[in-house]
């Protein structure tokens, strides 16, 4: 690990106990940077009796967002200085085993979209990516099960290389984690969980520097000037901060595994059907996920099945069952969409996705719901990733949003420093709030549309269903959006 600096303040317990909890850091003279934890930090005026180390940031949650914040702060000017905890549980953080080629890939995989391999690149965290298994996928394919339409995305139809690049979470987690270390940065690692915290009241000597303690579940306990909630769907932050939320349980489970197949595969494959859509996501050499969104009840048979009996039903899902193959081109009423297609893959025929011939890992389920925080920002406490918002993964976007949000919350933490402001204050942290929500916002409309929209078996239904097949393969300016704003180029779609 590198230099671990946690600031240390003194204090004395009796005036802690009279002041019910009153703490004060101090930010006077000898402080580095505006809104930084001080070396020099004043102790309170009655002296040794406990100390707790003091940081100006403690991300809750080392996960896939908690580390692309904490390594967004290592790499820039402005927080490069700042004393930041990360507290997790999770091995991971503290292991120094190397991911090798030959490891089983892990079945748990994300597509990134090019605007994050963009800011992975700034934090120095994508090299490392490229270092292991991972995927660019150049075409996408989307089509239901009705056999009435299919649409395909081509990079070049917005002339870019890649559409976005599908890899294994633990490669991501450990290359934001090999970045971090590799910055010199004064991260201090809290192999525990938090279980309570608590703002603790400005004294009357330092009216405006209150912090927040934090305590966590084996026994330790800290001070931070911001809480950063990244931890996760089931948030110990926003449940402390007491900020609700808004949402709903999908009544659908998805079931991931990795299978192999015969070739290798370059295409991200979208189906619609009755129950949900299942998604073929290359991962590398003859390997791709599968992401087979279901009824709880089919996701347990599923689960249970024999190997070959699931591989049948996934090449019955994938290709052969539910319905016919969408033809060529549209006829009858949408046959006029197809005279102004410009885009490269308009002219793409549909094609079928390989064949899987073997399981190659073991099968997870996991459960599906929409939920997002009322509010990002509260006094010392703000939300990101997971925490704030979880979506269906259907459109592979959760962890795009929530690298998103760690991004824009450390330019704002930055900013907030460059003009002396205290990082924890919640003004300051609505900045954020005001950047980010309403990008989050549209992205979880589009995606409860999709799954409202894909999720009903009815005759009109299919038929605009069908028209939106066609109009996203052959409008070239309504294609070249949805790849921009399924891109991360674009913060909203046309239409909003
Ligand atoms: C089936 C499926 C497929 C998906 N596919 C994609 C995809 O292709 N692309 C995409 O962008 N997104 C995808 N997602 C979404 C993505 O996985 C999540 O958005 C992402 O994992 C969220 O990351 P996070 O770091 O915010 O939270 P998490 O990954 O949940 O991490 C939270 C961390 O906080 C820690 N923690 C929890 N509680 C505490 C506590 N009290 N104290 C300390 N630490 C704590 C946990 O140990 C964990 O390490 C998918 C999701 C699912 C379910």
């Amino acid at each position: 690990m590198n230099r671990i600096t946690a600031r240390r303040v003194t204090f004395n317990i009796d005036a802690l106990k009279l002041a019910q909890r009153t703490f004060c850091s101090g930010a006077g003279a000898g402080v580095k940077l505006p809104g930084a934890v001080s070396d020099q930090e004043p102790a309170d005026k009655h002296e040794l009796h406990s100390d707790l180390p003091v940081h100006d940031v403690a991300i809750v949650g080392g996960g896939m967002v908690g580390m692309a914040l904490a390594c967004s702060l290592a790499h820039q000017p402005l927080t490069n200085q700042l004393s930041v905890a990360i507290i997790d549980s999770n091995p991971a953080l503290l292991s120094s085993d190397c991911i090798k080629k030959e490891d089983p890939p892990d079945p748990r995989v994300s597509t990134v979209t090019p605007a994050t391999i963009g800011c992975f690149k700034d934090i120095g965290a994508w090299k490392y990516v490229e270092q292991h298994r991972h995927a660019y996928f150049d075409k996408m394919q989307v089509w239901d099960y009705t056999g009435l339409g299919y649409t395909r995305y081509n990079a070049r139809d917005i002339n870019k290389e890649v559409l976005g690049c599908v890899v294994e979470n633990k490669v991501l987690h450990k290359s934001l984690l090999s970045s971090l270390q590799n910055a010199g940065f004064q991260q201090k690692i809290y192999p525990s969980r938090l279980s309570s915290m608590t703002i603790q009241p400005s004294s009357s000597s330092c009216p405006h520097k209150s912090l927040s303690k934090l305590e966590l579940s084996d026994g330790n306990s800290l001070y931070a000037k911001l809480v950063v909630g990244a931890d996760g769907s089931k948030s110990r932050v926003k449940e402390l901060a007491g900020i609700n939320s808004t949402g709903w349980k999908y009544s659908q489970n998805a079931i991931i595994c990795t299978v192999e197949h015969t070739h290798e595969n370059r295409c991200a494959w979208q189906r619609f059907l009755p129950n949900g859509p299942i998604a073929l996501l290359p991962i590398g050499d003859n390997f791709s996920n599968i992401v087979w969104t279901m009824s709880p009840d089919e996701s347990s048979s599923r689960k249970l099945m024999s190997e070959a009996e699931f591989i049948t039903e996934v090449n019955r899902a994938l290709d052969n069952g539910y319905g016919p193959h969408p033809k060529p081109r549209p006829s009858g009423p949408f046959s006029w969409l197809t005279a102004d297609a410009t885009t490269p893959s308009a002219d793409e025929g549909f094609e079928v996705p390989p064949k899987i011939t073997k399981l190659g890992s073991e099968r997870m389920v996991f459960p599906l719901s929409l939920n997002h925080a009322n509010t990002y920002a509260s006094r010392r406490a703000v939300l990101i990733g997971d925490a704030a918002h979880t979506v269906h993964p259907l459109a592979g976007q959760g962890v795009n949003m929530g690298f998103g949000d760690a991004f824009s919350l450390s330019k704002v933490i930055a900013e907030g420093i460059a003009v002396g402001s205290d990082i924890g204050e919640v003004s300051l942290l609505r900045r954020y709030e005001t950047e980010r929500k309403p990008a989050n916002m549209a992205m979880m409309a589009v995606l409860d549309g999709f799954q409202k929209a894909y999720s009903v078996d009815f005759g009109p239904l299919n038929v605009l269903r069908a028209a939106a097949f066609h109009g996203a393969q052959y409008i070239s300016p309504l294609k070249r959006n949805i790849i921009s704003f399924a891109s991360g180029d674009q913060r909203f779609p046309l239409f909003l």
